[in-house]
């Protein structure tokens, strides 16, 4: 059973990655960025308490992301592909904890990189098909990058400390890095005892 990361910017395309992955190899994709939009559609209390900070470009607070992961690794026996999370540290602690808890192994953690114009390009055009206020707003869209490079980016040192680390150019066409994010897969799948 693999359980995968796909880490990465704002538009960089994890979504899209990990949604390719996930039907290629029988994964369960987990988008926390997802759970938390279907909470606001839901209209439960919660998605009332995120909408303000995910329309803002805030992160949501590590104790909701850490209870709805912890809630999905619960619903299921495959393996999963986690889009999303962790996206500070503390939530990478939580999910070695959780993964434990869960009696799962971390398999992998991709990073997918993109130059900042490039991802700035992206969300624009996706903001055209989206519907999301996140995508639509440019101060929205600079604060999330920056809640990326402050709390987000240091998730890479500690997972290049547990060696579970790698790294993928993801600045192409679609088709380039899914070929690339394939390749890892299989490496993955062959090499698992
Ligand atoms: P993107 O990667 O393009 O920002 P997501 O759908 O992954 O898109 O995330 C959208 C928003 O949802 C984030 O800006 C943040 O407000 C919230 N969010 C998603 N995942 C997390 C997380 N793991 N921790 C905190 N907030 C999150």
């Amino acid at each position: 059973m693999e359980n995968l990361v796909i880490f990465g910017a704002p538009g960089v395309g994890k979504g899209t990655h990990a949604g390719i992955l996930a039907e290629k190899y029988n994964l369960l994709h987990l988008s926390t960025g997802d759970m938390l939009r279907a909470e606001i559609q839901s209209g439960s209390p919660l998605g009332e308490r995120v909408r303000a900070k995910m329309e803002k470009g805030d992160l949501v607070g590590d104790d909701v992301v850490i209870a709805l992961v912890d809630k999905a690794l619960a619903s299921t026996n495959s393996g999963v592909i986690l889009d999303g999370f962790p996206r500070t540290v503390q939530q990478a602690q939580a999910l070695d904890f959780l993964f434990k808890n869960h009696g799962r192994r971390m398999n992998c953690v991709i990073s997918i990189d993109a130059p900042r114009d490039e991802l700035v390009r992206r969300i624009h055009e996706r903001a055209l098909i989206s519907g999301r206020a996140d995508d639509a707003n440019d101060d929205t869209i600079r604060h999330r990058l920056e809640e990326y490079e402050q709390k987000t980016k240091p998730v890479i040192d500690f997972y290049k400390v547990s060696g579970l680390l790698v790294s993928i150019d993801g600045s192409g066409e679609i088709n380039q890095t899914s070929m690339r994010l394939c390749q890892i897969v299989d490496y993955l799948i062959k090499h698992s005892k």
